[in-house]
Parts: C-alpha cells; structure tokens; sequence
C-alpha cells in the first residue's frame, strides 16, 4: 500500500501516467468512426489524471464515465475538466477494471490507453466487450513486439513483468477470438513516449525525491524507474505500445 502511495504522488502532477499523446487519441479516435454522432456513451477506463478523458470530451457528444482505482488522480481528472469547461461531459467513478460499475451493453465506446495490462489484455477485452453495445467500439493501447524478432534479454525482461506481451498479429487475434472485428491499429512513436511519457516524468524527479524527504523507497521507486526509461532506449526499436480499435461484433 505504502508503494502504492508513492507511486501515486511521483505520477500525480504528470499530465499523463503512461506513453501517449493527443494526437495518438484523435488518430484512434478517427479510426473508430464515431464523427457527427451524438448523445454517446463512452467509458475511459484506467483513466489515471484523464489526459485521453479531456481529449475524448473536447471531440465527442458524449457522456464520458472515467474509471481509475486511484480518488486523487480521479480528483485532479475533474479539476482539469471544470478548468476546460468539460465538467458536465464527464463523470468520475472509483472502481476496479475487472470489476467495473457498467450496465452490460450500455457504451458505445470503450476507450482505454495503457491500462489493460494490469488485467491482462485478453482477459479485460472478455470482459469489457460485454459492456459494449453490438457494434460498439473499443479502442485500446497494449505493450506490443513490434517484429517477430527480438533480443532474448529483452524478451526474458518482459517474460518476467507481462508475459502477455506479443506482436500486433497475437493481439488483433486475440481480439478476434474475443469477438471483435478489428478495424486498425497503430504502434504509437517514439515521441509519444519520450516527450508525451518519460521526460516529464524524469524532469520531476528531485521534487519527487524532496518532497518524499530523501527517502530510501522514494529513490528506489526513482531508480526503478530511471532502468525502464533505459530499457526503452536500448530497445525501443523492438517495442511499444500498440492501439487497437475493434467493433463489437453482433451477439
Ligand atoms: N490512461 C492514463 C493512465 C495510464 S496508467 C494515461 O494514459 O495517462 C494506468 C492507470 O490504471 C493508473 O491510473 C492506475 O491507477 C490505473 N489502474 C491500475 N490498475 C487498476 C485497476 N485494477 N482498476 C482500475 N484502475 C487501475
């Protein structure tokens, strides 16, 4: 619980907690076909402080339900929101990806950007494709292999943390045996995690090192940190995250 905390407070000032950008939402967001809809229901789930949330309620007609595990990021979601006048688009709900506060068949869209891991992925498209309506959209992000080759410590590195992680032929099968039609997908660039991810998040650092006193678990969690940042360099031409958008198929 302790970790859990200071993983929060290094991560809660970020304006996002996982590679990313705006620009890699609204390329999803285009392939999910839903311009000049209106009245949607859409779901963010894994939202953390809702950098994709805000973009989702500035491009929609929706009602946006953002989920996180964590008050303080879904807090600091809502301030964002009534700063940018989107406060009535969206609604902020505590709850457990696996074990979500969703009426089954209820969303239009399911939108959820480098959170699905900590369910597994084809285990939380299962369970995610229930909430959709039929025809309804996912549009997810997911640490994927970017070729079918790769160097064995890096494949024993990820082997040991998510051994789920697989080329986008595994992950758009996967969603084909779940019952989804895929309608694309895209790795997301390398700016999307070194500037849009990791810079800032290195750039707070000796705040994040002050503010927790110097601290033995404060700087491990740092040093733990700064090691994924090195691997991405040494092998970012191998991996990233792959977003994903499927229909729900009928049934
Ligand atoms: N989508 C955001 C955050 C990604 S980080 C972004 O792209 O910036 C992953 C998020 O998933 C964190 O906010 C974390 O609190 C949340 N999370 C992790 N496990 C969860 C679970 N079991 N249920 C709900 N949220 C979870």
């Amino acid at each position: 619980m302790e970790d859990l905390k200071l993983l929060v407070d290094l991560h809660l000032p970020n304006h996002r907690q996982g590679p990313g950008s705006e620009a890699d939402t609204l390329r999803a967001l285009s392939l999910a076909g839903l311009a000049g809809r209106s009245g949607l229901r859409v779901a963010d789930l894994g939202c953390g402080t809702g950098a994709s949330t805000l973009v989702l309620a500035q491009h929609l007609d929706a009602q946006i339900t953002a989920v996180d595990l964590v008050p303080s990021f879904l807090r600091a979601l809502n301030d964002r929101a009534d700063r940018l006048g989107l406060g009535e688009r969206v609604t902020t709900v505590e709850g457990s990806l696996d074990a979500l506060p969703l009426e089954p068949g209820s969303m239009d869209l399911i939108w959820s950007e480098g959170a699905i891991y900590n369910i597994g992925f084809r285990r939380g498209v299962a369970l995610w494709r229930r909430l959709l309506k039929p025809g309804g959209v996912l549009a997810v992000s997911e640490l994927t292999w970017l070729s079918g080759q790769r160097p064995a410590e890096l494949q024993a590195y990820w082997d040991g943390i998510y051994p789920e992680v697989d080329t986008a032929a595994g992950k758009l099968a996967a969603l084909e045996a779940e019952g989804f039609s895929p309608i694309g997908y895209f790795p997301l660039p390398e700016s999307s995690w070194l500037q849009g991810y990791y810079r800032p998040l290195q750039a707070r650092f000796p705040a994040f090192v002050q503010q927790q006193g110097g601290g033995e678990r404060a700087r491990a969690l740092v040093a733990a940190e700064e090691d994924e940042i090195t691997l991405y360099e040494r092998f970012k031409a191998y991996y990233s995250y792959g977003f994903y958008v499927a229909r729900r198929v009928e049934g």
